[in-house]
């Protein structure tokens, strides 16, 4: 057994951490945190400290730590067959069936499911199929990926240029060519005070009708989002936005990818933000909720007007020639069926619903009247505090005083995880389901004990 001081000198001497300042955490100037066990909706640290994890981890643990259910089924898979490919036909009973089982939850409307490993490489895959599927067509010009500024879609290359968020762009010679942005569904940040939620809109819809104007229609092949903005500031759409979007879409022939690595299996308050919103998407993107990342598992839901130009495109030149080893891994499976139905059994969506909606109120009634609090909103199990310097004229503090990352630090103290959304002083929470109402009551109190430390 490692002593603490052994880890933590290992920790800064060996390990790269993502998305972290690696010059400060080599040198010992930000602080680690060696995380050793975790149960429900807490976790704890190598101290001893327990903290309410406002996050679910990265909004995937979405049926709570330590459920032995999952546990077992990783273990009975690793027992009877820890791994065996899926190129060529090949197959589990593990992964068949959880291809069975998502399908049975899924939109109307889509045909099946390819299986990956985590949201960025779902993403990549979604990408490959969307170029494939235009060039069996014919269509070698229809292309480009129109995505959100804000978006979050991951951070390989082109999932990283797909993310409409400038700390993944900067310094990686991102975006790509075949990208392109468009306004973000942002209605608190709308260009006028005086727009309604259907005028913001309506300038949306304008915004990307000019953008595939400048294109050209011809050379734009797909249009991918969030149902609910999530690592851009989580953020709800505004009123009308996803049934003028897709009038737009339809209109042009441009595919649309719903990314539900967040929304999928539950978070909304629904089994998919597409059902929430009334979305019909030709690809779902899935990842952390499918098995509440007990073991890493993402998907491709590809729909049928898609699906069958694939087919025509392997009659036409042979097998798809996509594919990585660990592609529908039986482990990843395992949980994910254990996952499923645990949800289920629990009626864990009802329960994010529910005391999702206890949180935002609470949140609101403690915060909702601050003189630095721009916005509280959210959706299903999914709420954000947005701080701002002036609420009549929603200016943004100086970034150099890290509003959000202090408050989250308060919070840490007070035994709670919060999130500082990396663009703006938005504080994000996205509990797990099993959050209980007085543990929502927690988060919202510690939040108002943490801003009044922050600002006095
Ligand atoms: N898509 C969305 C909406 C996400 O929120 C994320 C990750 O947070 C991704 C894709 C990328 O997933 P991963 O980090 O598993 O690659």
């Amino acid at each position: 057994m490692l002593t603490n001081d052994q880890l933590d000198q290992w920790d800064r001497e060996n390990f790269f951490h993502p998305s972290t300042h690696l010059a400060q955490h080599a040198r010992g100037e930000s602080p680690n945190r060696i995380i050793t066990g975790a149960s429900g909706s807490h976790i704890e640290d190598r101290d001893g400290t327990r903290l309410l994890d406002g996050f679910a981890g990265l909004y995937c643990v979405n049926v709570g730590y330590g459920r032995p259910e999952i546990a077992e089924a990783i273990a009975a898979q690793a027992k009877e067959l820890a791994y065996y490919h899926s190129y060529a036909g090949h197959g589990t009973e593990a992964s068949i069936t959880l291809a069975k089982m998502v399908l049975d939850r899924a939109p109307d409307g889509m045909s099946k499911v390819y299986f990956g490993l985590g949201g960025s490489d779902a993403n990549e895959t979604n990408v490959k199929l969307i170029w494939y599927y235009n060039n069996i067509l014919g269509r070698p010009e229809k292309k480009k990926i129109i995505s959100r500024w804000r978006g979050y879609h991951g951070s390989g290359l082109m999932t990283g240029s797909l993310t409409g968020l400038e700390l993944f762009h900067k310094k990686f010679d991102l975006p790509l060519a075949q990208v392109v942005h468009t306004e973000a569904p942002y209605y608190y940040r709308r260009p006028d005070a005086a727009m309604s939620e259907a005028q913001f809109t309506a300038h949306c819809v304008a915004e990307l009708e000019a953008l595939i104007e400048r294109e050209g229609p011809d050379t734009i092949a797909a249009f991918i989002g969030e149902p609910v903005l999530g690592t851009g500031g989580i953020v709800p759409p505004p009123e009308g936005y996803w049934a003028a979007i897709q009038d737009v879409l339809n209109k042009h022939d441009i595919l649309l990818v719903a990314d539900e690595v967040v929304t999928g299996f539950g978070r909304t308050g629904s089994m998919f933000g597409s059902q929430h919103y009334g979305i019909k998407p030709d690809l779902i993107t899935i990842a952390k909720g499918l098995t509440s990342a007990y073991a890493p598992l993402s998907g491709s839901i590809v729909g049928d007007k898609m699906w069958k130009v694939l087919e025509q495109g392997t009659d036409e030149n042979g097998p798809i020639g996509h594919g990585w080893t660990y592609s529908a891994h039986p482990i990843g499976a395992a949980a994910g069926i254990a996952n499923l139905e645990l949800l289920d059994k629990l009626n864990l969506i009802d329960n994010a619903a529910k005391v999702g909606a206890h949180l935002n109120t609470k949140m609101a009634e403690a915060l909702g009247d601050h003189v630095h609090v721009g916005e509280v909103r959210g959706e299903g199990m999914l709420c954000a505090v947005e701080f701002v310097k002036d609420r009549d004229s929603r200016t943004f503090f100086d970034a150099d005083q890290k509003i959000g990352y202090q408050i989250a630090g308060e919070l840490l103290k007070r035994g709670v995880i919060g999130r500082a959304m990396p663009q703006g002083d938005i504080l994000g929470f996205a509990p797990p389901f099993c959050l209980t109402e007085a543990e929502a009551e927690e988060i919202a109190g510690k939040m108002a004990e943490s801003v009044k430390a922050v600002f006095g």
